[in-house]
């Protein structure tokens, strides 16, 4: 049987000590503080931005939410987003994906301050994170070199495989395991036989968003299995892309849904949002 991986109790760790930083900057007068843009009405983005709110409050940061309409032109987004940028007070600038249709994610990323891009997705950013000299971290990836780290899977010499290839999770995911000594290999929807290429992972990281894409016997015995993927069932609950019944009793060590990899994302944005804020202050 697999070990846990718990999410929840590294991320409430991680944003106690954001809530101590953020408690010395108030000392010194600063009020660290995110601002969240969000574009429309899409609700699985508007649950995103409440769990935000809630992770500011607990940390002892600001949250500002921008809520914009679904008919925002990308010129107006542009004007918003150039405001905050100038905002000193004003730490950290997510903006929130999906955007609607006629919005550039790419034109949107790249508008952002990148001292205050603590998504770490501004070209500048990513482009530091594959020169190994990251600034900011990337969320996800980030949060899960943490719990590999906690729970003594060390990356060096083994063969990590990694399940798509997103600027938000895959490709960056890439980087920080290859920057720990990795050998990875990226899948994506065009990989044949991709069970062929999971029975050879030591550590199997999967980025897609498909219930039951991967099943037990696509798992190397003994393999530490990282499941970020976030479905909703028919029932209303959530499910990774993991058969998580059939995955335990393979692997040594595998993340739950929830529970697992989504906590640590939101505790290092958290952590970015609080390091942007020190940044500004020196
Ligand atoms: P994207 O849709 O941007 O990327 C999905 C990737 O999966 C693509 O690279 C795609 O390949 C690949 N893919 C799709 N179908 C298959 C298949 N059948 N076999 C192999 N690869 C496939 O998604 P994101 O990276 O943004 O998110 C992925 C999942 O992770 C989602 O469920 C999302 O909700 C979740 N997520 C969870 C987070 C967390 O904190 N837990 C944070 C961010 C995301 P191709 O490139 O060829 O299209």
């Amino acid at each position: 049987m697999a070990i846990l991986m718990d999410g929840k109790a590294a991320a409430k760790t991680i944003k106690a000590e954001v809530l101590e930083r953020a408690q010395r900057l108030r000392e010194r007068g600063i009020e660290p503080s995110l601002a969240v843009i969000l574009v429309g009405d899409d609700p699985a983005s508007a649950v995103y931005v409440r769990n935000k709110e809630k992770d500011c409050e607990e940390c002892g940061i600001k949250g500002i939410v921008c809520r914009l309409p679904a008919e925002t032109t990308q010129d107006e987004l542009l004007v918003q987003i150039a405001r905050l940028d100038a905002n000193p007070a004003v730490h950290g600038i997510l903006i929130q994906q999906p955007l609607p249709a006629g919005i550039d994610p790419f034109v949107a990323t790249y508008a952002v301050d990148p001292c205050k891009d603590v998504d770490a997705l501004h070209p500048q950013n990513a482009g530091l994170i594959s020169l190994d000299r990251p600034h900011f971290l990337p969320c996800t990836p980030a949060g899960i070199m943490v719990l590999l780290d906690l729970y003594g899977i060390d990356p060096r010499g083994k063969h990590a495989v990694i399940i798509g290839r997103s600027h938000i999770v895959g490709k960056p995911m890439t980087q920080l395991l290859l920057s720990r000594d990795a050998t990875v290999t990226v899948c994506h929807s065009r990989t044949p036989d991709l069970g062929a290429v999971t029975r050879t992972a030591d550590i199997l990281v999967s980025a897609v968003g498909r219930i039951g894409l991967v099943t037990g016997d696509m798992i190397k015995p003994g393999a530490a299995v990282i499941d970020v993927g976030i479905n909703r069932k028919p029932d209303g609950k959530l499910a990774g892309d993991v058969v998580f019944a059939e995955a335990e009793p393979v692997a040594s060590y595998i993340t739950p849904v929830p529970g697992g990899v989504g906590p640590m994302t939101r505790a290092i944005l958290m952590k970015n949002t609080i390091t942007a804020a020190v940044e500004a202050t020196v």
